[in-house]
């Protein structure tokens, strides 16, 4: 039991950050899907592993449905570039690795 702990209704910027680290760890199951297509380009394997979303990092979009939606507005970033992000954060940090 707790008591003096006023619920806050959820302010938009902290839905937003709810959003964001749900999309993130969905993201991280998704780095091991990421293959690079071109530079810049790349591949993720949905998560129902039927077919391939296209991000194109330079232009920050993705072809999934999930990126089109909200009410016609663009998102900002979807679950597929976020894992490229982390895919390439992961090659960052080998490079890194094998430079030190
Ligand atoms: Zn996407």
């Amino acid at each position: 039991m707790v008591f003096g702990i006023t619920i806050k209704p959820a302010q938009p910027t902290a839905v937003a950050e709810f959003e964001e680290g749900r999309i993130f760890s969905r993201a991280r199951e998704l780095v091991e899907r990421v293959r690079e297509a071109a530079p810049g380009m790349y591949l993720v394997r949905s998560s129902r592993g039927e077919k391939d979303y296209r991000v194109d990092w330079d232009a920050q979009t993705c072809t999934c449905p999930a990126f089109r939606r909200q009410d016609g507005r663009i998102r900002s970033r979807c679950k597929h570039i976020l894992a490229v992000e982390l895919y390439r954060s992961q090659g960052q940090q080998l490079l890194e690795e094998a430079v030190h």
